[in-house]
């Protein structure tokens, strides 16, 4: 292929990469915005290989027959609840790609001199360390995600120090590795202290603080991509990776914005947080246990119900029946709405992809925001697997989660809380909201508590 006809390509991905992020923007315009990506990323995949630097293509096909092949095969068989620990993994991918072509890009760059080497030291050396952070940092998400790691926050004894330490040896490796005092000698110590670092700044955030992390590795994988372009000399790699880097770096401020937290303080690892020590045990006084026969007629008796869906909900895979009850509800004419707090689940927007996977109309499902007020004139208010984001120790001080804003569902005339245990959250922390006066307890699973509900409606 042209160089021409190449660069021609890349344009058109890149707007078509574009499009794509504006159409995940809105959930109606999701799967468009998808369908843009798809064939932005066929059409950069095939300008690449068919360019003249690219050679060894049977390798090349080889290669792509094996990761599509293992790519296809993990779509197919994850979970939905799995998805947030499978994206992490993916982002550990990225980083880990960087790292490897920094190291190949340093050993195989032929010939260069004066500028044109320094700047390829600069990018070689930042495309390694991000790489390397983004990679053993995708990890720990992975096992805190997965539940394979504790999801509380690490504090070692002088943490923002050790972090302090880990960027000032960095920056003096740069130095020497670029006025070639130290060479590969310099890149690999900086390897080892990125890949440190990497750890140990996701392990010192806190479970509650998770979603940003997430997006904060989205952001991260995205400079790794930009980087490794840089040493390629690949326009639509950089492009590529500055656009997941924003766009990683924009959803990480918004979720800290929703969550009341320091973008800062959280890509720094938590740096100036208090300690907290968390107690999921402690109890609040009686509970009120509840049947299903009972919520059925206290549905069948309200006016206005919300409806809050949480990670729990995601577990049950309950969001068909939650639709089907939300149908019949409003067939007999009540005002049913859904609130989706901005963490609810473990992805962004986790709820609303459920909830339009079981073709719940989008416009009662409402954001935190809009519906908070509404919680007084409400009758009754159906919390379905979410535990956090309805907890009203977040309003007090002295927990992992204080600060974050949640719903206030009990200041409705009546709570029932779908879950299976009176256990805590993914926090950690227990929650009052189970022992108010106006709260019920539905325990069990809630796929098989609202099934039960809707034969009883
Ligand atoms: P939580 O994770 O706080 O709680 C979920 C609840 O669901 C649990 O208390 C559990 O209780 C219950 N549950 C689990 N399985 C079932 C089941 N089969 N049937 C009924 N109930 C079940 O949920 P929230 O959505 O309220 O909060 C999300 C949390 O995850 C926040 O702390 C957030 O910061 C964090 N997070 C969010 C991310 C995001 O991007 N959205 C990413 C990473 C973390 P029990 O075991 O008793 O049934």
């Amino acid at each position: 292929m042209s160089q021409g006809l190449i660069t021609a390509a890349y344009i058109i991905a890149a707007i078509l990469f574009i499009g794509s992020l504006n159409g995940l923007s809105s959930q109606e315009s999701a799967k468009r915005g998808n369908v843009f990506g798809i064939i932005g990323m066929i059409i950069a995949v095939i300008a690449t290989i068919a360019s003249a630097q690219v050679s060894g293509l049977g390798y090349i096909t080889v290669a792509m027959a094996v990761g599509a092949g293992i790519g296809v095969r993990l779509a197919l068989k994850v979970e939905m609840t799995s998805m947030p620990e499978l994206i992490a993994v993916l982002h550990s991918f990225v980083g880990l790609a960087a790292v490897f072509i920094g190291f190949n890009s340093y050993i195989d760059h032929g010939v260069l001199l004066g500028a044109a080497k320094t700047i390829h030291d600069v990018e070689v050396f930042l495309g390694i360390f991000i790489g390397a952070v983004t990679f053993t940092g995708s990890i720990v998400a992975f096992g805190k995600l997965s539940g394979k790691v504790n999801s509380s926050a690490l504090s070692l004894p002088g943490k923002n120090w050790i972090n302090i330490a880990a960027l000032t040896a960095s920056a003096l490796l740069l130095v020497s590795f670029v006025s070639g005092d130290l060479g590969l000698t310099a890149l690999i110590i900086m390897t080892v202290i990125a890949l440190a670092f990497g750890w140990h700044l996701v392990a010192s955030i806190g479970g509650a603080d998770m979603p940003v992390v997430v997006s904060m590795l989205n952001s991260y994988s995205g400079w790794a991509a930009a980087a490794t372009g840089f040493m390629l000399a690949n326009d639509l790699l950089i492009i590529t990776g500055a656009l997941v880097g924003s766009s990683g770096a924009i959803l990480s401020y918004i979720m800290c914005k929703a969550m009341n937290r320091s973008f800062i303080s959280v890509i720094l690892g938590g740096f100036g947080n208090e300690e907290f020590v968390q107690e999921g045990g402690e109890e609040y006084g009686e509970h009120f246990e509840t049947s299903a026969q009972e919520v059925a007629d206290s549905l069948a008796a309200a006016k206005n119900v919300i409806i809050v869906p949480g990670y729990g909900m995601a577990v049950a895979q309950a969001q068909y029946p939650v639709a089907e009850l939300t149908k019949r509800l409003r067939d007999k004419g009540k005002n049913v709405r859904f609130g989706i707090h901005p963490v609810a689940g473990r992805l962004p927007g986790h709820m609303n992809v459920l909830l339009a996977e079981s073709k719940v109309p989008y416009d009662i499902v409402l954001e935190m925001d809009e519906i908070n007020d509404d919680f007084p004139e409400t009758d009754v208010v159906l919390v379905i697997g979410a535990n956090d984001t309805v907890n009203p120790a977040a309003n007090e001080p002295g927990t992992p989660i204080s600060g974050m804003p949640v719903l206030s569902v009990w200041e409705s005339e009546k709570v029932v809380i779908f879950k299976r245990s009176m256990g805590a959250g993914y926090a950690g922390v227990q929650n009052p909201l189970f022992f108010k006066e106006n709260s019920e307890m539905l325990l069990g699973d809630a796929k098989a508590s609202v099934d039960a509900i809707l034969s009883n409606l």
